[in-house]
């Protein structure tokens, strides 16, 4: 790290020189301050970089760095920021277990934009949790992969056919360096794959306090079949899958050995590192010489040393494998850790006796761990049902699976300005508590004009990345000019403007708006207007959800009002943070139960934001009655009934609730009810959906759980 930091700063003139190890830490993202230090050296450029610091330093022509060097405002907020970052990481760190580190393994870590490791929900929680720890101080580190080409990006066709890119990152402009062993050369690990060792380097990843671990086979001595398992995150193929998997979960085992990490606990999330228990069960074994334990035996011995995370109730979240697909990439592997290939068929299965049955590596993972948790509490019920097969003899009530819901990262998705006018109200440095209710009762005491022009200037910015991005969007998919010419007065900052903005699989039900067009059009075309803005990806091979994505873009090119619809091209962490502020609803329509947890619109909450959402997921515990609105969230067989219903439900809230209470305006144009529920969705959710309050469920109920 030093070394990369010192190749940065010779390239800095010496004023500057504190920004080559602010770059190599994403501290500097959710400092407050931090981004803005970029973007006042050159607001252009760094956002062209990705808004990756060292690739924008690196890249900055040089009279460019002089003129900074020079900008006394400019090296005062340096000074600050430095200091508050350099304070952060001096403070003395909590043991969270006294006999080593936690460590966080996941298939990705949404930590910023730049770093392309990252798909959806799952990753970008992982990157808030780590965050937090870091917040925390904890003595936690990662482990994921280091995909170059990292996951899609999409492009609409005139059709509204979902089209996907890969752009590939170049790993010398990456805040990230690779571990080096004693010898000075780069730390190698190698797994058996196939017919192979696949060798795979390490990279590091400073996320605050909190180091990230992410290995890569992108190495001239694998082949490049071998070379493709780091290329791409969710890949289609199941033999690249596996290959991946293997790479994170043996070898990222054996990285953290090489580097001399021994962990007290391993937390796994998802079934993806599963195999993560058997390399720590073939250690025991080698030790134990001679006694050949069964599979069981030996998870046994591991077990303690093992937690585990399902954030899905939905088959295609928990992967499964013909026996001879999983064998064909991970025979060698398992034959060389000494384990059986019968008894990990069976313990990788529901039903352990079913020799018919794929295998599965959720299975897997709760039997080698010694707890599982869901992430919200419906998904927990949810969870107990689908995987009671795996303890028959146990009452399903009893089924031992908990859970701890989810929540985010406030410092991340607060928009600064929510956050200072917060401030204002709640005293400094209260992001240290904000998981304290008490705290969040200040939120009386803003006046309604100030929380008002808070929430009208988030909109604003909103509008205004939406005008140049839709412009863009409509011509790259050849668009009449005139109609993305049009995007330029679109949308209206005055209007209540509604988000839907998620990751497009079929049960999230991205097309229940459109169930009535009819219904939908009396919504949004009159006076008192509302705007609606989708975003999300399609996984390629989701044939389904891109032909409801088809058929949406369709409908809404339909209606006259086709600008108060838009369908904003490739949703990701650099539109994702200006989305859930801008919005004044957050929609959530997934098909019950479906729905793990949702976190977007506690995103949306924490910049006053209000969902309207299915009771599923984690609003069964956020709503109240009184802080946003919610559809009835019990299952009906019949899925086009079920459609109906919510529809109906949906169009009828918007219709004499929603619509009503955000155009309702006192003598200073004012709504105030509105804001009465904004204030009520601040005070409520706050303090139980940001971050503070998961990390401490993890810490207490699960990393060291009361026997
Ligand atoms: C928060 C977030 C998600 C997850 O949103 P859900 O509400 O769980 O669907 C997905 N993608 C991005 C870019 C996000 O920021």
């Amino acid at each position: 790290m030093r070394r990369a930091i010192d190749r940065l700063a010779r390239r800095l003139p010496e004023p500057l020189e504190d920004l080559a190890w602010i770059s190599y830490n994403y501290l500097w993202s959710w400092t407050p301050g931090g981004s803005e230090l970029f973007r006042s050296i050159d607001a252009y450029r760094f956002m062209v970089a990705g808004e990756n610091p060292v690739r924008f330093l690196l890249n900055l022509p040089e009279r460019d760095l002089l003129r900074a060097a020079t900008d006394r405002d400019l090296l005062d907020q340096l000074q600050r920021v430095a200091q508050v970052i350099d304070a952060d990481l001096q403070r003395p760190t909590q043991r969270v277990l006294s006999n080593g580190p936690v460590a966080f393994f996941c298939a990705e870590f949404g930590v910023h934009q730049s770093l392309p490791v990252y798909s959806g929900g799952l990753g970008v929680l992982a990157g808030d949790l780590l965050k937090e720890m870091s917040d925390q101080a904890l003595d936690v580190v990662a482990v994921g992969l280091l995909y170059r080409r990292g996951y899609l990006h999409q492009r609409m066709s005139l059709e509204g056919w979902q089209h996907e890119y890969w752009l590939e990152a170049n790993t010398d402009l990456l805040p990230a360096v690779r571990v080096r062993g004693a010898d000075g050369l780069p730390l190698r690990v190698t797994v058996p794959v196939w017919d192979g060792e696949l060798a795979a380097h390490v990279w590091r990843v400073d996320v605050g306090r909190t180091p990230l671990y992410l290995l890569d086979a992108e190495l001239a001595e694998n082949n490049p079949l071998e070379r493709w398992v780091t290329a791409r995150l969710y890949e289609g193929s199941p033999e690249i899958r596996l290959a991946q998997y293997a790479l994170l979960g043996i070898g990222g085992v054996r990285a953290l050995d090489a580097m001399g990490i021994s962990p007290a606990l391993f937390h796994l999330n998802e079934g993806h590192p599963a195999l993560a228990p058997l390399e720590i069960a073939s250690r025991t074994s080698s030790e134990l010489a001679g006694d050949r334990l069964g599979l069981e035996k030996l998870l046994d011995i591991g077990r303690d040393r093992f937690v585990f995370t399902t954030h899905t109730p939905v088959p295609a979240g928990n992967e499964t494998y013909d026996p001879d697909v999983f064998f064909s990439v991970l025979g060698r592997s398992v034959d060389q850790m000494g384990l059986s290939r019968d008894e990990l068929s069976s313990a990788s299965r529901v039903d352990a006796a079913a020799t018919t049955e794929p295998l599965g590596l959720s299975p897997l993972a709760i039997r080698s761990a010694r707890s599982t948790n869901a992430v919200s509490k419906r998904h927990g019920e949810v969870a107990r049902t689908m995987w009671s097969p795996l303890f028959p003899t146990v009452k399903l009530d009893d089924v031992p699976i908990t859970h701890v819901t989810n929540a985010v990262h406030l410092p991340t998705w607060m928009a600064p300005d929510m956050r200072d006018l917060l401030t204002k109200f709640f005293g400094a440095d209260w992001e240290l508590h904000a998981n304290d209710p008490g705290l969040w009762s200040h939120v009386d005491e803003i006046p309604d004009v100030e929380l008002w022009r808070a929430r009208c200037d988030l909109r604003l910015q909103l509008v205004e990345m939406l005008r140049s991005r839709i412009v863009v969007d409509r011509l790259a998919r050849g668009e009449d000019v005139a109609l993305a010419e049009s995007a330029f007065s679109a949308f209206d900052p005055t209007h209540l403007t509604i988000g839907f903005a998620r990751r497009l699989a079929t049960y999230k039900r991205l097309d229940l708006l459109f169930h009535d067009v009819e219904r939908l059009h009396g919504i949004i075309d009159h006076d008192q207007g509302v705007q609606i803005i989708l975003a999300g990806k399609a996984h390629p091979l989701d044939y389904e959800a891109k032909s409801v994505a088809k058929n949406v873009f369709v409908v809404k090119r339909g209606l006259e009002t086709t600008n108060r619809v838009v369908f904003l091209e490739d949703y990701d962490l650099r539109v994702a943070p200006q989305l859930v502020a801008g919005c004044d609803v957050w929609l959530n329509l997934p098909r019950p139960p479906f729905e793990a947890s949702g976190t977007s619109g506690m995103k949306s909450a924490l910049n006053g934001g209000l969902n309207l959402s299915v009771l599923d997921g984690w609003w069964c515990e956020g709503y109240n009655g009184r802080n946003g609105w919610a559809i009835d969230g019990s299952t009906v067989d019949d899925p086009e009934a079920q459609d109906e219903r919510d529809a109906t439900a949906l169009y009828e809230l918007l219709e004499s609730e929603v619509k009503p209470l955000f155009y309702s305006r006192d003598a200073n144009g004012v709504p105030a009810l509105w804001l009465a529920r904004v204030r009520e969705s601040l005070r409520s959710l706050g303090p139980q959906f940001s971050s503070a309050r998961m990390v401490n469920d993890y810490v207490n109920q699960v990393y060291r759980p009361s026997h």
